[in-house]
């Protein structure tokens, strides 16, 4: 079972030609034949999965602005070098450092049951240990509507609904609601704390971390904690019997004031035009539950072992191919905004940018927000693409991933290979988000994927700007 995929996707790349590229394609037929024996040396390679396997296994947990983050930069760019790319340097930054801490809470009335829960990032801890009441928000927006000081010496909990499983992903957005911007309605009600359900699909015991939102420059006053979806469940149960909740807390979690971050940036230096740059990467921070395979060791690894392949052709493409390792990506896209103020005055020169990270499973579609005249190529790149199953998306679709935010407000394009997200919000900012949910076939596709998408738009001269 393993590696049939693998033998799939190989037969389908030797037996079928691609579909038939426009009549007046702007790739020619030796760049098609370049990008289609990239996707065939992807797919039989393992460098992908020895990337990832040693990023997570070596390094471990990898908290932005934590000394782990800091080996994990010294990792990445002994890889870089290791792997031949031109240049690797990293680009620090400082940034405030929050701290998990431990925690315990559990319910204590109607009966004793522990609860399996996190803090969330930015949190504040308990100054001493709390038990008491419990008052019940259905959502969100039932605790946007709580009368001020309604809630003195109270445990707030919102409920909520487990997301569904989607290939998109979609209601992330919506149901993270009540984990960025709950504790300001609960602290404005007056709560010692608030507990809410985990922003996640999954039905184990697994709560899911995540960051908060600030309101301006303040942070939460209260502790607030995500308990696991089976918890909020059985919370919602016991309120709808009419019982008393009471619940017990203690949380160390806090900020621990300025510390290090940084980027580390990989280039392939560009043969003709190498002031020009085609921006790809993924996050090398996680949060600290799991080993951060799926969230975002994949996209380091789908990344880094794209561009490493197209640095063992014979000749480098047109274009500057720079791989970026984004640090302290949960705790606020610290890295991102770094980078973008850092070469602010070279972002003309980027000529598009695109991240991975919404896991490893099957890329099934290229979607793309450049120039109208680029369509053109990226219609056929996806072409190009099909064999691996990938089609065509939207010309006109926002949106790069999350660390390519700062860069597209400065109206750098974007592209997005979008991978199947089904699993993504079972494991993402849980314990459970560890090697053994990445399926080596699964990260070869990816990587085959970015590997001749990246290569034909470095190597092309077609402009993607608007
Ligand atoms: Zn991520």
């Amino acid at each position: 079972m393993q590696h049939l995929k693998r033998l799939t996707f190989g037969a389908m790349l030797s037996i079928f030609s691609v579909q038939l590229l426009a009549a007046q394609s702007p790739i020619t037929d030796d760049q098609k034949h370049t990008a289609t024996q990239l996707m065939q040396t992807a797919i039989k390679s393992d460098l992908g999965m020895e990337i990832v396997t040693s990023l997570t296994t070596e390094i471990g947990p990898r908290l932005g602005g934590s000394e782990a983050e800091k080996r994990a930069r010294d990792w990445g760019l002994k890889l870089g070098q290791d792997l031949g790319f031109d240049k690797a340097w990293i680009e620090e930054f400082t940034m405030p450092f929050w701290d998990r801490g431990h925690l315990h809470i559990s319910l204590t009335s109607p009966y004793q049951q522990d609860l399996y829960g996190t803090a969330l990032g930015g949190a504040a801890p308990t100054k001493e240990s709390i038990n008491a009441d419990v008052v019940y928000f259905r959502d969100i927006h039932a605790l946007k509507a709580v009368k001020d000081n309604s809630l003195n010496g109270k445990i707030a909990f919102v409920d909520g609904d487990m997301m569904v499983k989607s290939q998109t992903g979609a209601g992330y957005g919506q149901a993270n609601q009540r984990r960025r911007i709950g504790w300001q309605h609960a602290e404005r009600g007056g709560a010692s704390a608030l507990v809410v359900r985990s922003v996640g699909s999954d039905s184990h015991r697994f709560p899911h971390s995540g960051m908060m939102s600030s309101e301006g420059d303040k942070w939460a006053n209260i502790p607030v904690i995500a308990i696991s979806n089976p918890d909020a469940d059985h919370l919602r149960r016991l309120h709808n019997l009419d019982k008393p909740l009471t619940i017990s807390l203690h949380s160390e979690s806090k900020w621990k004031g300025d510390v290090s971050s940084g980027n580390v940036i990989l280039d392939l230096v560009g043969s003709e035009k190498p002031e020009e740059i085609v921006l790809i990467g993924g996050h090398l921070d996680s949060w600290d539950l799991g080993t951060g395979a799926v969230d975002d060791g994949a996209g380091i690894a789908i990344t880094t072992a794209a561009a490493a392949l197209i640095a063992k052709l014979p000749k480098r493409p047109k274009r500057t191919i720079r791989v970026v390792m984004f640090g302290a990506e949960e705790v606020g896209l610290l890295g991102a905004f770094a980078y973008a103020k850092q070469h602010e005055a070279n972002l003309k020169n980027h000529v598009v940018a695109t991240e991975s990270d919404f896991g490893a499973q099957t890329i099934w579609q290229l979607v793309s927000n450049v120039n109208p005249k680029a369509t053109v190529l990226m219609d056929d790149i996806a072409k190009i693409l099909s064999p691996l199953g990938i089609i065509r998306g939207g010309s006109d679709v926002p949106g790069g991933g999350p660390d390519i935010i700062p860069l597209a407000a400065k109206g750098v394009p974007t592209i997005r290979l979008s991978q199947n997200g089904r699993d993504y919000f079972d494991l993402h900012h849980t314990p459970d988000d560890t090697l053994d949910k990445i399926n080596p076939d699964e990260l070869a596709q990816n990587i085959a994927a970015y590997a001749a998408s990246i290569y034909l738009i470095a190597d092309s001269d077609v402009e993607l700007k608007p």
